[in-house]
């Protein structure tokens, strides 16, 4: 039996089962670091024994094994949320192994054992909400490194003759979410994307910047299918206006494979988050 966390920053969906079929959850919101993670331990431990736990996480957050601060929440601008141990926490009063990991590779581990990357090796997962994460595998293991991959602060062509918004990203102003995430759209056009849905010069302008980025990532990382989430791809129509997109971007230069099973939604809907943090768990328990 596995414990899994999605530590988001608005909520904490905590479940104990095995997979897909067998799985039982509780969504507390996410308050004060101790309140929500005693709340979540509780659920956990009412629901043992289990023999490991997952953990995917808002961050950015510290994933080097060796370091002293491995499993905290970083340097988050979310209110009272820096510098927070999450998983040594969880470790220490549970007592099982615990996997840590940022929410979309967790997604990614979901996606690879029970949804859309099933079989493969080398992947990504992109969600577009309120902000674009990325994650996924490269050769079989979870994408680490120096941080963990950034994809919603990738840098992509902005033309300010053609969409005068500076961005909203607090960093970068213009970077890859601060043009395309949820809060961009919002702010571009002074309304939710849910009432702008019939409006489609939204939905093309949306759809360029996506596929830059996508197109990037089909270069840099060479992944054999991205699988792409997320509220705002829930906008009817979105999904395919990007594939178009990326087909022309990427310019003849692969020989690019039917973009319909290439860049796909993912198949565990809006419990990814969850089942990938019980993914994690069957991962470190396999180890
Ligand atoms: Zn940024």
């Amino acid at each position: 039996m596995y414990g899994g966390i999605e530590a988001g920053g608005t909520k904490w969906v905590c479940a104990v089962g095995t997979g897909p079929e067998d799985l039982l959850s509780r969504t507390i919101p996410t308050t004060s670091p101790a309140e929500t993670i005693g709340r979540a331990l509780a659920f956990l431990e009412e629901h043992g024994p289990l023999d490991a736990v997952g953990v995917g996480s808002f961050g950015p957050v510290d994933l080097d094994p060796s370091s002293p601060t491995w499993g905290f929440v970083t340097t988050t601008p979310k209110p009272g949320w820096a510098n927070t141990d999450v998983a040594q926490a969880i470790r220490g009063r549970l007592g099982v192994p615990v996997a840590f990991d940022t929410d979309a590779n967790a997604a990614a581990a979901g996606e690879l054992r029970w949804g859309a990357a099933r079989g493969l090796d080398t992947f990504s997962y992109v969600t577009v909400g309120t902000g674009i994460g990325g994650g996924g595998m490269a050769a079989g293991e979870l994408l680490h490194g120096l941080l963990h991959p950034e994809v919603g602060h990738m840098r992509v062509p902005h033309d300010l003759a053609a969409d005068p918004f500076p961005g909203s990203c607090p960093y970068h102003g213009d970077c890859w979410e601060g043009l395309a995430s949820g809060p961009a759209i919002e702010t571009r056009w002074g309304a939710r994307g849910e009432v702008l849905a019939a409006r489609a010069e939204v939905w093309e302008l949306e759809a360029g910047y996506l596929a830059l980025g996508l197109t990037n990532l089909v270069f840099a990382l060479s992944p054999q299918r991205i699988v792409l989430g997320g509220g705002v791809m829930e906008q009817a129509g979105l999904l395919e206006l990007v594939r178009g997109r990326v087909r022309e971007l990427l310019g003849g230069y692969l020989t690019t494979p039917v973009l319909e099973d290439y860049i796909v939604p993912p198949e565990l809907g809006s419990r990814a988050g969850v089942l990938g943090a019980i993914a994690l768990a069957v991962r470190r328990y396999a180890q």
